[in-house]
């Protein structure tokens, strides 16, 4: 038994083209292939295994460098050909060491800045700034935000645009710190945002006065 039982893939047309994401930040890390055989290893291990075309066997990624794919969620595609794996990786996906396969220009986002909060909070580290500013409780932080909000207004007056994005940076620090403090997750964030689009795109049919961001 898996919770992945329901997941009919379709094998009468060969291998199924297997697409390894990071389940957080969404990073796309590899491309691989699956039999019949390394899709019922991956959902009862609950790590990626593949189907080596040019070794002609199956091959566990991480079998030999400990780069294991931990599995958090599994997608097939429309006509159950291909197969998305959302995977909490040991380490780099990719063999030549880089974390994914594709050269990705780097993306570091709210939800990286939220994991990075998290492990330092983890991590109790005393050198850390976020522990500092955790420990000083939300006073200190939600005033650290507004100080670093007025920042951006000030870089907009001067129409400075190194200035802005540095600021804007530091507004989006201290608002994942404060969210963190708050015990509000970034999905939380983003679904009120998702679900503010759908209405909007609803709305656009019609009204044609309605406000496009
Ligand atoms: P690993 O599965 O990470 O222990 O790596 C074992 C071998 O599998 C490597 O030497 C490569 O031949 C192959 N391999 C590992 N990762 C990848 C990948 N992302 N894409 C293609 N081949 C890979
Ligand atoms: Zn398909
Ligand atoms: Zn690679
Ligand atoms: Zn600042």
């Amino acid at each position: 038994m898996s919770k992945y039982d329901k997941l009919k893939p379709d094998f009468s047309k060969g291998l199924l083209t297997v697409i390894l994401q990071h389940y957080t930040n969404k990073e796309i890390r590899m491309v691989g292939y699956m039999n019949e055989e390394a899709f019922e290893l991956t959902k009862q291990e609950e790590v990626a295994w593949f189907y080596s075309r040019s070794k002609e066997r199956l091959w566990k990624k991480g079998e030999s460098s400990g780069n294991v794919q931990y599995v958090k969620d599994m997608y097939l595609d429309c006509d159950q050909d291909a197969l998305l794996v959302m995977v909490d990786p040991a380490g780099p996906t990719c063999h030549t060491g880089t974390d994914s396969c594709f050269n990705l220009d780097s993306s570091f986002t709210l939800k990286d800045i939220e994991a990075t909060i998290q492990n330092r909070a983890a991590s109790s580290d005393n050198d850390s700034y976020t522990n500092y500013l955790l420990s000083k409780g939300i006073d200190k932080i939600a005033k650290k935000f507004g100080e670093e909000a007025f920042e951006v207004v000030i870089g907009a007056k001067n129409k400075d645009k190194e200035e802005i994005t540095n600021e804007a940076a530091d507004v989006l620090y201290h608002l994942g710190v404060l969210l963190h403090h708050s015990g509000v997750s970034v999905s939380e964030v983003e679904s009120v945002l998702a679900n503010r689009h759908k209405k909007q795109n609803n709305f656009k049919g019609e009204r044609k006065d309605v406000q496009e961001w």
